[in-house]
């Protein structure tokens, strides 16, 4: 076999054996097809797309390229959460913490921000002192310890999805709806747990901009799960508006706290889907027998601050600053603080969530590249959210950065975020659909 007989089968929109892919993959791992090869196949795959068993052979190899966690000593069920990525997507903070509170384990590998999306890592270590960085035996010990953890992929667990994900990010073949499948689903494979809760969202500040590809791809990695043997449920949650009120690192913890502690910001569409993805995961889990029982326990790990008492167990048990967790209700101490003010009166019909996700990384705090550093407390906090009432000259949004220049610099373009009109709009859905809800999943 040579991979540039594979790379001219793609380029003519030919199909693939599983012999094949496993080919290309693990002689790519190992080095023995090169970077350049693996990037024209990437194009070919771009443009001509992957049929159905092509995706799950490619899902198959990438989990095969590295090591599996084996969660066989955990005492009880276990979940996975995964969302594609948004602006102000802070859920898996609250999430992880409510399912853990009722006896859900979980597992849980995040990644960082890129572009103008955000990471869970990033938050959590906005906190300092928080280490994401756990072995293996450290995963499981504090997993059974507490009831979940938060942290980086670890190294061994499909390499190829690495360097695969390099090659797309500089050759932009991301945006390939079977790539992104079996990268998200490889590393939920190679996670062990027997369910999973994907959160994939839909909208201008998402990767899929409709609700047909977010449809098409969340049915896909559905067919994925259920092919390993995984019970797996999809959200499709709204990303044209960001998510709750804060976009940025530590005021998203602030927000979760906030959430979690029932206080100021406690009700809002980021409760909502926190709870719709907590309620999938008690369902997935036997908790529960119906998605509404799962909001109702959701909504009293919340109430009875056991869900608050468990994010702060995950976070002592990582080393991070618990003093942070307690205050972290206050504002963030950014060097330059900027009021962004209505210029006219009326009602907030938009507020445009790729611009705000745009600002936010301009401010500090996410990267352009993956190598730039970010600021912890830099960030745009929403005081105004569609449906509010404006009045002009009042304060709508919050800029905090360590940079005079970037506040000046994108002050017009968060400004231009809002839309505000005469007349109030209908408030727009938070949740899409709900996919995979089927008794007759796997
Ligand atoms: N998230 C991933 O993990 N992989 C992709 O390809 C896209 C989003």
């Amino acid at each position: 076999m040579r991979a540039v007989d594979l790379i001219r089968e793609k380029r003519r929109g030919g199909e693939h054996t599983p012999a094949e892919i496993s080919f290309l993959i693990q002689n790519f791992v190992q080095d023995a097809i090169p970077d350049y090869q693996i990037s024209a196949w990437l194009m070919a795959v771009l443009w001509r797309g992957l049929t159905e068993d092509e995706t799950f052979a490619l899902t198959a190899a990438m989990v095969a390229s590295g090591e599996t966690l084996d969660l066989s000593a955990i005492p009880g069920p276990c979940v996975d959460k995964h969302s594609t990525g948004g602006v102000g997507d802070k859920t898996t903070l609250a999430v992880v913490p409510i399912l853990a509170s009722a006896g859900v384990f979980v597992p849980k590998m995040s990644g960082r921000g890129l572009g103008h999306t955000g990471g869970t890592l990033d938050k959590l270590e906005a906190l300092g002192g928080t280490r994401t960085a756990l072995t293996t035996e450290e995963i499981l010990t504090q997993v059974q310890a507490v009831g979940a953890c938060i942290c980086a992929q670890t190294s061994c667990l499909v390499p190829a999805d690495r360097l695969l994900y390099a090659l797309r990010d500089a050759t932009d073949t991301v945006e390939s709806l079977p790539l992104i499948a079996a990268s998200i689903m490889s590393k939920k494979l190679a996670g062990g747990c027997p369910s999973i809760v994907l959160d994939v969202k839909v909208g201008g500040g998402a990767f899929m901009k409709t609700l047909e590809e977010a449809r098409a791809l969340a049915v896909l990695m559905i067919k994925i799960g259920n092919a390993h043997g995984r019970k797996t449920i999809a959200v499709l949650s709204d990303m044209n508006v960001p998510l709750g009120y804060t976009v940025g690192n530590r005021v998203e913890v602030r927000e979760v706290v906030s959430l979690l502690q029932n206080n100021a910001w406690a009700e809002s569409l980021l409760k909502t889907v926190v709870c719709t993805l907590a309620a999938a995961g008690f369902l997935l889990a036997g908790r529960v027998s119906s998605l509404g029982d799962g909001l109702r326990l959701a909504e009293t790990q919340i109430a009875s601050g056991a869900a608050y008492q468990k994010l702060w167990e995950i976070v002592d048990a990582q080393g991070g600053d618990t003093d942070y967790l307690a205050h972290a209700t206050k504002p963030p101490i950014a060097k330059v603080k900027r009021e962004i003010r209505a210029e006219t009166s009326g009602f907030v019909r938009h507020v445009n969530a790729e611009m705000i996700g745009l600002a936010a990384m301009r401010l500090g705090a996410g990267r352009a590249a993956k190598e730039d550093t970010i600021d912890p407390t830099a960030g745009v906090v929403l005081r105004e959210t569609v449906g509010c009432a404006v009045t002009a000259g009042n304060i709508i949004a919050t800029l905090y950065t360590g940079s005079e220049i970037a506040a000046r610099e994108v002050c017009p373009s968060v400004l231009a975020a809002f839309e505000i009109g005469r007349e109030p709009e209908p408030l727009p859905s938070v949740i899409h659909e709900i996919i995979g809800l089927d008794p007759t999943n796997t």
